[in-house]
C-alpha cells in the first residue's frame, strides 16, 4: 500500500464537521439510489478517523470547471483503491479548512456527499446526479447550521442557488428528522445548472462517477 499523506489537524476539522452534519435534523433525502442522512457523515467522520480515507492539503484536479467556476476542494474516489492503489481521499486547501469558516464547512460537506455515494453506493453512477446530490447536501447543511455563511457572489440559478430553492421546499413539506424524497421533475433545473458548471453537457452529459466502495 503506499503511504497515506493525512494532515492530522485536517482530519480533525473535516471529521469534526461531519459530525456536526449527522447531528443537524432536516438533511436527509433521497433521490434515486442516492441517499445522505446523518448517520451516513457519521460513518465518513469514522472512517476519516481510521485514516481509511485520508485529508490531505492540495489543489484539486479539476479546480477549473468548464462553467468558469473553481473548486477549491475534491473528493478523489481513486478507482481501484482496493487494490492497493492511492488511497480514497478528501483534498482541501489548507490545514485548517473548515475551523473557522461556515462556507468552507459546507464545502466539507458537499465533499462527504461524494464520499457518502462512494461508500454506500459503491458503483458508477452519472455524475450530474452525483453533482447534483453533493449541492443538495451542501445546501441543507447551510440551512440548518449553526455556522454562519457568507452568500455574497452567490451566482443567481447556479448550483447553489437552486439546491437552496430545493431545499427550502423540500424542508417546507418533510416532516423534521425524516428522509425526504426527491423527486425527478423538482431536480431536474439544479441538474440543468449543473451540467453547465461542470460541462456535462451533449456527449458529456453521460459521463460517470466511479465509485467503487472504500477498502
Ligand atoms: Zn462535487
Amino acid at each position: 500500500m503506499p503511504s497515506i499523506t493525512t494532515d492530522a489537524e485536517l482530519a480533525r476539522n473535516v471529521a469534526k464537521v461531519l459530525r456536526e452534519a449527522a447531528g443537524l435534523r432536516n438533511t436527509a433525502f433521497q433521490y434515486k439510489n442516492f441517499v445522505v442522512t446523518g448517520i451516513r457523515y457519521g460513518v465518513i467522520a469514522d472512517l476519516v478517523d481510521a485514516g481509511r480515507i485520508a485529508c490531505s492539503v492540495g489543489t484539486p484536479s479539476s479546480a477549473n470547471l468548464p462553467g468558469g467556476s473553481r473548486a477549491v476542494a475534491e473528493y478523489v474516489a481513486s478507482p481501484g483503491s482496493r487494490g492497493g492503489h492511492a488511497p480514497d481521499q478528501f483534498i482541501l486547501p489548507r490545514s485548517n479548512f473548515g475551523e473557522f469558516i461556515g462556507n468552507e464547512r459546507m464545502t466539507i460537506v458537499h465533499e462527504a456527499a461524494h464520499a457518502i455515494h462512494d461508500v454506500f453506493l459503491a458503483m458508477p453512477c452519472l455524475a450530474i446526479e452525483d453533482e447534483a446530490t453533493a449541492w443538495l447536501a451542501q445546501a441543507f447543511y447551510l440551512r440548518t447550521s449553526n455556522s454562519s455563511f457568507s452568500l455574497g457572489g452567490l451566482q443567481v440559478n447556479g448550483p447553489l442557488d437552486l439546491a437552496l430553492k430545493l431545499a427550502d421546499r423540500i424542508m417546507a413539506r418533510n416532516p423534521a428528522g425524516l428522509t425526504a424524497t426527491v423527486h425527478e421533475a423538482e431536480i431536474m433545473p439544479l441538474k440543468a445548472a449543473v451540467a453547465i458548471d461542470y460541462g456535462f453537457l451533449a456527449g458529456a452529459a453521460g459521463i460517470l462517477s466511479v465509485y467503487d466502495g472504500v477498502p
